[in-house]
């Protein structure tokens, strides 16, 4: 099975190499294969991003744990943390979207202008561009971690200024109504991308929650992103984790729990097995990438 997995991978990479070969253009490679998956670094864009329709279509918004819900679209993840205080948000998104999680706030039966606290997962557009226009909507404190602070004031939509309250720095805290995060600088995508972990109970058992960032390597890997992303993947293979989740829904397998959710299944997210699934992705892929480069003469 294995053997026949890799005969066909190199088959894919070998018409995608001959077609290259006729039309100049980027080239997708390395190709890795885990757990008898394929990825490119193109399979891996296209399963995160979906399409253009996918990025701006809410998806059906719902409870994941407990007092944690799904408010984003059908590619780009938006999650919010529910307090007696009011609202976590994590990611608005694009700006063009802020609108749809607001729908979806509402649909869950609580109010948009509640949201007190937006943090966010790395300090790209599709997960953080709309910050400025839910602070303009809510008043919510906007926090940051201190290395994704000049990509993120380099963020600015419709000319506006990216709000940011409060800096925050590897291991720090937040807390409302009794429901604490902590942020994990777990750096490598950006330089400042963060994973989120908190405490949740649910049917009189707690859970160990992980909002895991973006750990995909960019197209060349510096020796600085090399020593980030080493460190990335050390911290996120030791955190305790009963409910995987990321900062785009395919990285764990959003819809079709979402199907067995609705299916009146036993809570499909507690999915400890697949805590590291995405992990391992994107290992894989950042150890092949950087294999080529040495191969090539290249650091690191
Ligand atoms: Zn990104």
């Amino acid at each position: 099975m294995r053997v026949t997995t890799s005969l066909l991978g190199a088959g894919l990479v070998l018409t995608a190499a001959a077609i290259h070969a006729q039309q100049p253009g980027p080239v997708d490679h390395p190709a890795v294969t885990v757990k008898g998956q394929i990825y490119t670094p193109a399979s891996i864009l296209a399963r995160n991003m979906g399409s253009a329709e996918d990025q701006e279509t809410p998806f059906a918004p719902h409870t994941i744990i407990g007092n944690i819900y799904y408010v984003g679209t059908r590619t780009l993840s938006s999650f919010l943390v529910v307090t007696p205080a009011g609202g976590i948000l994590i990611d608005s998104t694009y700006e063009r979207n802020v609108k749809g999680i607001q729908k979806s706030v509402e649909q869950l039966g609580f109010k948009f202008s509640d949201i007190k606290i937006l943090l966010g997962n790395h300090a790209h557009a599709d997960h953080q561009e709309g910050d400025a226009l839910v602070k303009q909507m809510t008043g919510a404190q906007v926090m940051a971690m201190a290395e994704d602070v000049p990509a993120l004031q380099a963020m600015t939509p419709g000319g506006r200024m990216h709000p940011i309250d409060r800096i925050l720095h590897d291991g720090d805290t937040v807390t409302l109504g009794g429901v604490t995060l902590v942020a994990h600088l777990t750096a490598g995508h950006t330089r400042g991308a963060t994973t989120w972990t908190t405490k949740v109970e649910e049917g009189g058992r707690t859970y160990d929650v992980v909002f895991f960032c973006s750990l995909r390597a960019g197209g060349t890997v510096t020796p600085a992103m090399a020593a980030e992303l080493d460190h990335a993947f050390a911290v996120v293979r030791k955190l305790p984790c009963d409910v995987p989740l990321g900062d785009h829904p395919a990285q764990y397998n959003m819809r079709a729990k979402y199907a067995r959710l609705a299916a009146g299944n036993p809570n499909p997210f507690i999915d400890r097995g697949n805590c590291l699934a995405e992990a391992d992705i994107q290992e894989a892929m950042y150890r092949a990438v950087v294999d080529e480069q040495q191969k090539a003469g290249r650091l690191p």
